[in-house]
């Protein structure tokens, strides 16, 4: 078995390192015990701990035991050698393949050294001689995932049409035909590629990587395709610009899109099949200096409904926002700006309200997931289905409850703000910086101020921010700039706080993944006054605040604090205001 292998083999490390006083029997005892409950290995526990500096530990094991080591962290994971070992065997073993030795024979991290019999089922899968490396930093299954979902695996991409709307298929071709340049990170000699591979390709990782967006720019002399990974455009690979356009004309053919028009905005989308599931992709061009610029939207609608625990909700604003869904009627809405998750956080609220409260219904713009049990309407304007039409039918089918995509003109946040008055509890976003200004938002879409105040009951306002990589993060002195914001915001002097260095894990940017920074404002009796009142937004705040709501820009230095983002990070995404 693999753990009971990995813990004899790390319990004989372990006691080389007592045997040369590296560590005492308490501290090893102490490693141990943590091992156990944090669930990572005990040499790591032992250099997180700081009881033994990785470096000695390294040392031991190369001479000592004549183990050679790999450090995750910083290998450079060779795509050649990777292609030789299928996805599903490294997943199996929990092993990934690295490098060439300089004898030709393949370099392989495991944690597991030891195992002869998974050693020779690679050399035959392989055809080489292989070797194992001890795996260190912890993460080998994550950098697996990675490796494998970055560099292209040797199984074929699985992109199939899935009829639907899209008159247009994917031609498939066998893996065999694929040519061997395609395989190592992406870009390796793309240029070669027919432009229906190359979207299959392209349009594969994306999806893989669960970016959000593809954006596809010409230049004078190539075409740059980017991938929006955790909200951060990232440059992917560089096109021909024969390719370029290829490629662009066949996504235009699978959107249906006209593709002799080359100049004005077009729009269209397409539904590619990847394996089990079904991703739709929302396109847009328009004609730029250089040729078509194309941005396609993702919408990968199988990831499922995130809790309001997992997108970082929390402790009192968590239990305010409960309290608020407990309404029986009234309207809450969710603010921020585009990309700051508003939808996950709507969808996460309707899925703690679907077992209890009877009918609920939606009407968005694009549904981003469908949902079991929710009836869910989709603007359509081809169809004459905008949101106060969407809304207004929906009133006819009697509804519960009702989540509106977004609130942006009068005639929407009327019907709503009816809705909300007459029984039901509406959930809406509107676009707007903060709790305290979406009420006021209200306003400035044409609703008076005491039927507002009147029909809503609170406010939660969200950014998202990059999670720093706990493989590389460190504590560290900040910059001016930083220091001054943390200090004033939290009132306390900034000793060391987190920064992610970059590492093999995190792409080298120091961040792995994004989490929610929120606040949230229920509207009590002063506050309902204040909207009567016609109160600005500053004024709003001032008394949320008395009344405890801690504001976003808090809670993010609070959680710069605790080292789950940076304070560059909150600066940058929390401070900021558009
Ligand atoms: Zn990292």
């Amino acid at each position: 078995m693999v753990s009971s292998g990995a813990t004899s083999f790390e319990e004989r490390v372990s006691r080389v390192l007592l045997d040369a006083e590296f560590v005492t029997d308490e501290q090893l005892a102490k490693a141990r015990e943590q091992s156990r409950e944090g669930g990572l290995g005990l040499l790591d526990t032992l250099v997180s701990l700081g009881i033994v500096a990785r470096e000695t530990l390294m040392t031991v094991l190369s001479f000592q035991l004549r183990i050679p080591v790999v450090d995750l962290k910083s290998v450079q994971v060779d795509p050649e050698a990777v292609a030789l070992v299928p996805e599903d065997l490294a997943r199996e073993h929990n092993i990934l393949p690295v490098s060439f030795e300089t004898d030709g024979s393949l370099r392989i991290a495991t944690m597991v050294p030891n195992d002869f019999q998974l050693s020779s089922r690679l050399s035959s899968v392989t055809g080489r001689q292989t070797k194992f490396a001890l795996a260190l930093s912890g993460g080998l299954n994550e950098l697996i995932d990675r490796t494998y979902a970055a560099g292209l695996p040797s199984p074929p991409p699985q992109a199939a049409p899935t009829g639907g709307d899209s008159a247009a298929g994917v031609a498939i071709s066998p893996a065999e035909e694929r040519p061997q340049a395609a395989i190592g990170a992406m870009g390796q000699d793309m240029s070669q590629l027919p432009a229906v591979q190359a979207v299959e390709l392209v349009t594969l990782q994306a999806v893989k990587r669960k970016a959000s967006d593809i954006h596809i720019v010409p230049t004078a002399d190539s075409a740059n395709v980017l991938f929006r990974l955790d909200g951060v455009l990232q440059e992917q690979v560089m096109l021909p610009l024969r390719l370029h356009e290829s490629m662009v004309s066949r996504i235009k053919v699978l959107a249906e899109m006209d593709i002799s028009e080359t100049r004005r905005p077009q729009d269209g989308s397409f539904t590619l099949g990847f394996g089990e599931k079904n991703v739709d992709f929302r396109v847009s061009t328009i004609g730029i200096t250089w040729g078509e610029m194309m941005v396609i939207h993702i919408l990968d609608r199988s990831g499922g409904i995130l809790s309001l625990e997992d997108i970082g909700l929390d402790a009192r604003p968590l239990l305010t926002w409960r309290q608020l869904l407990s309404l029986p009627f009234g309207m809450v809405l969710v603010s921020g700006p585009t990309g700051s998750g508003k939808t996950t956080t709507l969808y996460g609220s309707v899925a703690e309200l679907i077992k209890d409260r009877g009918n609920i219904m939606t009407v968005e713009d694009p549904v981003e997931y469908r949902m079991e049990d929710l009836h869910q309407i989709e603007v359509n304007r081809a169809a004459g289905i905008d949101f106060p039409s969407g809304l207004r039918s929906i009133m006819r089918l009697d509804p519960d409850v009702i989540l509106v995509g977004e609130i942006r003109d009068e005639e929407t946040a009327k019907t709503a703000i009816d809705a909300a008055l007459t029984g039901h509890l509406v959930l809406a976003s509107v676009h707007s910086n903060d709790a305290p200004s979406s009420f006021i938002r209200l306003l400035d879409l044409g609703i008076e101020p005491y039927m507002a105040a009147t029909a809503v009951a609170g406010g939660l306002a969200q950014r998202l921010v990059r999670r720093l990589c706990p493989h590389c993060k460190v504590q560290t002195e900040l910059g001016a700039a930083e220091s001054l914001a943390y200090e004033s915001e939290m009132q306390e002097p900034a000793e060391q706080l987190w920064e992610g260095v970059g590492c093999n894990f995190c792409g080298g940017t120091g961040f792995l993944g994004r989490t929610g920074v929120f606040e949230v404002l229920p509207v009590t009796g002063a506050i309902r006054k204040l909207i009567s009142d016609k109160a600005g937004g500053q004024e709003i705040r001032t008394q949320g605040i008395a009344e405890g709501m801690v504001p976003m820009r808090r809670a993010g230095m609070i959680m710069a604090k605790e080292g789950i983002t940076s304070v560059g990070e909150v600066l940058r995404k929390v401070f900021f205001i558009d």
